[in-house]
């Protein structure tokens, strides 16, 4: 697009110019696997199917989201002014990021962790201040919570966390609150929690011992909606408000909320899936581990492959085996998926790890 001086270019803020688009997990070829983006691998739940079916499309889409508020108000034990939903957790992290952080101010998070979150951050105008992992993928969160300043507005704890797949505790969690400042506001990102184990902490228990906690959990994962995009967030009404004041309005689709509820009204149903993940998980750490793999061991659905300086061409010899994963950094994340992947991505695996320097 040509610029002239009587066509000046639109002037874009700098640090949004300096900073890429959220990066997608390759689509994959028609013949591959696509292990990329954490997705469910089922087919959708028939409940889920009839529900969409019966949205209206013509009309806005109930904004408060109403009915799906109360049944998680429910299932959670809170009142339904304590649940906020959005377009995915995703939204929900970026609205309150808006709300509490502005130019100047700082968030922290552990790093690696979710790419989104430095983007996040930056479009908020704000500076991220990312505090690097234990040696095991861990968060280090004394180190979190020492690097707090008069600046921070906001932490984010993801357990499991994504890319790794390392836990934070109950125990570490309740340590850690005891070091922040309860006007910085803590956000505890728990979109895998449903495939982590019981030493994980869960959210939404330590709700009432912190006021300055905001939980937040997805449909995207082990609910298998990614592509309807619909999570949500539990605390403080206030803090919740915020976030409702720097949302996109009518962002979450009538789709996307019935869906949701047709899910929980199914529950149980997941319970399968959600045990076959977990077992396909297991099998395929075992078998990378004995591959000479220094996989960490997982609690989402996906296992980290420390790949350092050969991370590119790692993913392209995934790519050429027919496995589609995401390079990232210094490693390469690989989601669990369909029976029929493992074979072939062991394969590869093995393939990969003999080639590595
Ligand atoms: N948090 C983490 C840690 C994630 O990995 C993801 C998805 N990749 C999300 C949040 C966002 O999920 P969604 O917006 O689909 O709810």
């Amino acid at each position: 697009w040509v610029t002239t001086a009587e066509n000046p270019p639109v002037r874009i803020r700098p640090e949004i110019a300096a900073t890429q688009p959220y990066r997608q997990g390759r689509q994959a070829a028609p013949d591959a696997f696509k292990l990329s983006s954490n997705e469910s691998p089922f087919a959708p739940h028939p409940a889920v199917t009839a529900a969409i079916a019966e949205a209206t499309i013509n009309r806005y889409p109930d904004a408060s989201a109403q009915a799906l508020r109360d049944v998680l108000a429910a299932r959670h034990g809170v009142s339904s002014d304590m649940v906020h939903v959005g377009a995915g957790s995703v939204s929900i992290l970026s609205q309150l990021i808006q709300a509490v952080a502005g130019p100047g101010d700082e968030v922290i998070y552990s790093w690696r962790s979710f790419e989104a979150y430095p983007g996040l951050v930056t479009v908020a105008g704000a500076n991220s201040v990312q505090v690097p992992s234990l040696t095991d993928h861990r968060h280090d969160l004394p180190a979190m919570a020492a690097a707090v300043t008069e600046r921070t507005r906001a932490i984010i704890v993801c357990s499991p966390n994504n890319p790794t797949g390392t836990i934070v505790t109950e125990d570490e969690f309740t340590a850690f609150m005891a070091e922040v400042p309860r006007s910085v506001l803590v956000m505890f990102d728990e979109a895998y929690i449903e495939f982590a184990g019981p030493d994980a902490a869960r959210g939404p228990a330590l709700l009432a011992e912190h006021p300055n906690l905001v939980v937040l959990k997805t449909f995207s994962k082990a609910y298998g909606l990614a592509g309807l995009r619909i999570g949500y967030g539990l605390g403080a009404p206030y803090i919740l408000d915020a976030a409702r004041a720097t949302a996109i309005p009518l962002s979450v689709t009538e789709q996307g909320q019935r869906a949701a509820l047709a899910a929980l009204a199914h529950e149980d149903d997941y319970r399968q899936q959600l045990d076959e993940i977990i077992a396909r998980r297991e099998q395929i750490t075992d078998a990378l581990i004995a591959q000479g793999w220094k996989v960490p061991r997982s609690h989402g659905n996906f296992v980290w492959l420390p790949t350092g300086d050969f991370t590119t061409a790692a993913a392209e010899l995934f790519m050429e085996r027919g496995i589609v994963a995401r390079a990232l950094g210094e490693g390469i994340r690989i989601s669990i998926g369909e029976a029929e992947s493992v074979d072939t991505l062991l394969k590869a695996a093995a393939e990969v790890v003999a080639k590595l320097p």
